[in-house]
């Protein structure tokens, strides 16, 4: 197996583990704005992903990231099932050619685009998008402006994620179950964006398990709001 193949085999059991333990804290949060399933989608999808990640002979990223979007597409159901799953399976072309500092923003701009398509929700619609733009663009800055080593970048990434989610708070739901409330969804935190949080803490975690190097610090304590142009508002401590 490639060493980018294994990292992501293990990427996907990490992801799998932190979800099972997470699983009551994300369907209590879905309970509260939801129909309390979130936490049982994810941790029977994330299950099976791993168990189909195991499986592969030899993957390289691409096909991990393929595989696992198909089985999270097939298990996880509900509104998120085809968001999380179907927007992996298409952005894991991206990284069909390996993986680098490249090739890992192209992957994460196309999920994000692919997240917004057949979602269509932007950020501020209290969802996973609220988690995932600003982690995206941070990503992205990160890399191609700031100059910071990936590993660097993902630990932004997840800051800006953490602070997304922390938005999702005091907003009002305009798409998915929540929005069925209105402005009763106000004063609630997101399960998507809850558990796109943990999905990239987890990534962050296994990718500097592979490095060798202890997980460069994350601080989500920074006030800023998701931004929605990477290349404007990025926070003081950037
Ligand atoms: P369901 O809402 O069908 O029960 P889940 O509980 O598994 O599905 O997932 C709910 C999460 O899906 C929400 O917390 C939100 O983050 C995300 N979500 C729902 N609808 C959308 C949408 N249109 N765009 C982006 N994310 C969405
Ligand atoms: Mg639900």
């Amino acid at each position: 197996m490639t060493e980018d193949g294994a990292a992501a085999v293990a990427a996907v059991a990490a992801v799998a583990e932190r979800i099972e333990a997470e699983r009551d804290h994300l369907t209590e949060l879905d309970s509260a704005i939801g129909d309390a399933d979130h936490g049982g989608n994810m941790a029977r999808g994330w299950a099976a992903a791993a168990e189909a990640a195991r499986d592969l002979d030899d993957p390289d990223t691409g096909t991990v990231a393929k595989t696992v979007g198909k089985t999270l597409m097939s298990e996880v159901g509900g509104a998120s099932g085809p968001l999380f799953g179907g927007s992996l399976v298409f952005a894991a072309a991206e990284l069909d050619g390996g993986v680098d500092a490249e090739t890992a923003v192209a992957f994460a701009e196309t999920y994000l685009e692919k997240v917004e398509d057949r979602g269509d929700a932007r950020v501020g619609d209290q969802t996973m998008v609220d988690a995932l733009t600003p982690a995206v663009h941070t990503f992205k800055k990160s890399i191609e402006t700031d100059d910071l080593p990936p590993i660097e970048a993902l630990a932004k990434a997840v800051d800006a994620a953490e602070r997304g989610v922390a938005f999702t708070v005091p907003i009002r739901a305009r798409k998915g179950r929540a929005s069925y409330l209105g402005w009763r969804s106000v004063g609630h935190q997101d399960p998507g964006a809850t558990s796109t949080l943990f999905i990239l803490e987890e990534l962050l975690a296994v990718a500097a398990d592979r490095l060798g190097v202890d997980a460069p610090e994350t601080d989500a304590t920074s006030p800023t709001i998701p931004d929605e142009d990477p290349d404007e508002g990025a926070s003081e401590d950037d």
